[in-house]
């Protein structure tokens, strides 16, 4: 069942500034102009200018007003107008540019911007009144601010964003800085509410087995149990091709380390197909979950056919060492590893402009 649309206005993993991450999203069953879920904020207004040169009609058309008259496809400004909040991973410079660049220009009434309280307080860095003009505020009530800091708690619970979508936070580890503190990503279960239907997305991410603060598999866990019914559409960044060395990383992920963390969400629905995973209620009340072994012998064989995985935020082949673009050669190589293993799962390389339907 599809439940949201979403337009790809950037899903590159830099350093152009033409193609950083930038969805915009609206539940399926509304129109564009009825609000826009800025997911990501990284290029902006200048991408978004493009994309209508290529296709002007990729938001629609208005009716004209005579009736006699061409219909006219909506304007940058105007499509702009519509994002009605955002939700952020991490506050790195390709999550947030057009949100800082576009926080005054925008108009209309105060916009959210929904994410962890560090991430709030690291673009609030940016709204210094140095770097850029304090246009934001943590105050709800504040109708001089463009931008209306919201704070989600990672307490695995959706907490309702717009009317109709409502998101459940895990944080999700992205390298570290150099105090060798890990830095902090995010990975949202977007849900709409009417039909219960929801998607996972991550913010960049590090694989779980060189991470200083492992916390993948607490997303696969709970990824597995709405897996398919519920949930069947995954975001995920492979920001490098195959041969990645891990300390040539930097906190993202390579296709050999997203096939790993691929067959942890196998196994993981595999428990549960099985019902392997038991949880029990403590008397204190506490849930409590019973360690379960996989039988070695069971098989991961088709375990994700259910499953699509869209690959974001490719590092840009800057060298020119492919000869087609480096996202979907990224895309193809983690299908290959994924087939090897047997998971059944689909790849599918993100493009800027493609419209998907989750
Ligand atoms: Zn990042
Ligand atoms: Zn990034």
């Amino acid at each position: 069942m599809i439940a949201f649309d979403i337009i790809v206005l950037g899903c590159g993993g830099g350093p152009s500034e033409y193609n950083l991450s930038s969805y915009l999203l609206k539940p399926c069953d509304l129109p564009w102009s009825d609000g826009i879920i800025g997911l990501e904020a990284g290029s902006g207004l200048g991408a978004l200018t493009h994309l209508l040169m290529k296709n002007p009609d990729l938001f629609g058309s208005r009716n004209p007003e005579d009736q006699i008259g061409h219909w006219k496809p909506y304007s940058t400004a105007e499509i702009f107008s519509w994002i009605q909040c955002y939700l952020i991973t991490h506050a790195h410079l390709d999550h947030v540019n057009s949100l800082v660049l576009a926080a005054g220009s925008l108009g209309g009434p105060s916009r959210k911007v929904y994410a962890s309280r560090q991430t709030l307080q690291d673009i609030e860095s940016i709204f210094s009144d140095r770097l850029w003009p304090n246009l934001g505020s943590w105050d709800d009530n504040d109708e001089n601010a463009a931008l209306i800091y919201t704070e989600l708690h990672s307490n695995n619970q959706y907490r309702p964003i717009t009317a109709e979508v409502s998101v459940l936070t895990m944080p999700v580890s992205h390298g570290k800085d150099q105090r060798n503190r890990s830095y902090d990503s995010t990975a949202f279960f977007i849900k709409h509410e009417k039909s219960s239907q929801e998607f996972l997305f991550f913010g960049d991410v590090e694989p779980d087995s060189i991470a200083i603060k492992p916390r993948t598999l607490d997303v696969w866990r709970l990824a597995a149990r709405k897996i398919p019914h519920a949930l069947s559409n995954i975001f995920i960044e492979c920001s490098w091709p195959i041969g990645r060395p891990d300390d040539l990383l930097y906190g993202h992920l390579n296709p050999e380390h997203l096939s790993e963390e691929l067959s942890i969400l196998a196994t993981e629905v595999v428990k549960i197909q099985q019902g392997d995973v038991k949880e029990g209620i403590e008397s204190n009340g506490a849930r409590i979950r019973k360690k379960q072994r996989l039988d070695p012998l069971t098989t991961l064989k088709g375990a994700l056919s259910n499953v699509k995985v869209y690959i974001t935020h490719c590092k840009e082949d800057l060298r020119g060492e492919y000869d087609c673009p480096v996202n979907q050669i990224i895309a193809a190589q983690v299908q290959t590893l994924a087939d090897g293993l047997g998971l059944g799962v689909e790849i599918i390389a993100v493009d800027q402009g493609m419209h998907i339907r989750v």
